[in-house]
């Protein structure tokens, strides 16, 4: 099927609405002239999962380009993506937020960041749990090269939209039981959830941040780019 990528786009952004949620297409996987016809058709914030892919893409697509990633990050790769990420939504683990914070030290720059939470039943996907997250926010170490805007998080992978909800709406109470703490370190602006098959929940829910790939882009093919 030919994917329309600016009718999809259009699409999506009616459903998202105006209020309160952006939209952050999913480019991993697509070769940069497609990510340049979802740039045509205005949009401007795109998410990647791997940090080589995304910074080869920063290097040729236009840099007014904000750039998310969105998947697992290992320390020892948050250098390369240190003076451009517009938002590392993958922060997992308190190791992983002092290297950020020692990367943006050196080139003096405050990187923007969400804690993923784990919400899913599955074993598989990263984050912090309440218990380890509770303990980081209490935590006496302050990282002032990082700034935390809030939370991102990954539901199960499963037809029951029940469960769905269940784990959407238990992030977004996580969410506004820190944010109504008032921490100056831990800013709750931005609840990252949904992706293309979930989104719509994750907005009833509360969501202010939507990763969608598939529905704009139609189905990956993982031997690209
Ligand atoms: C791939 C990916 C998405 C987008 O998934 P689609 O189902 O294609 O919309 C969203 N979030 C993360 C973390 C991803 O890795």
């Amino acid at each position: 099927m030919q994917m329309n990528i600016k009718r999809n786009i259009e699409m999506v952004r009616a459903e998202i609405g105006t209020e309160g949620c952006q939209l952050i297409v999913v480019s991993k996987t697509q070769p940069v002239e497609r990510v340049q016809e979802a740039y045509d058709a205005g949009q401007r914030l795109f998410g990647e999962n791997k940090v080589q892919e995304l910074t080869s893409k920063q290097e040729v697509l236009p840099s007014d380009i904000q750039w998310h990633l969105i998947g697992h990050l290992q320390s020892n790769k948050v250098k390369y993506i240190a003076p451009f990420v517009a938002l590392i939504h993958s922060v997992d683990s308190e190791k992983l937020m002092a290297e950020i914070d020692k990367q943006g030290r050196k080139i003096d720059r405050v990187i923007p960041c969400l804690l993923q939470i784990h919400i899913a039943t599955e074993e598989t996907k990263f984050g912090f749990d309440r218990q380890e997250l509770m303990q980081l926010i209490q935590g006496e170490k302050k990282y002032p090269n990082v700034k935390v805007q809030g939370l991102m998080g990954m539901a199960s992978f499963t037809s029951s939209q029940d469960q769905v909800r269940q784990e959407f709406s238990s992030l977004r109470k996580l969410f506004e039981e820190i944010r109504d703490k008032n921490l100056t370190d831990y800013t709750m602006k931005e609840l990252s959830m949904g992706m293309s098959s979930d989104y719509r929940l994750a907005i009833e829910e509360g969501s202010t941040l939507v990763r969608i790939g598939t529905a704009i882009f139609g189905e990956r093919n993982y031997q690209n780019p």
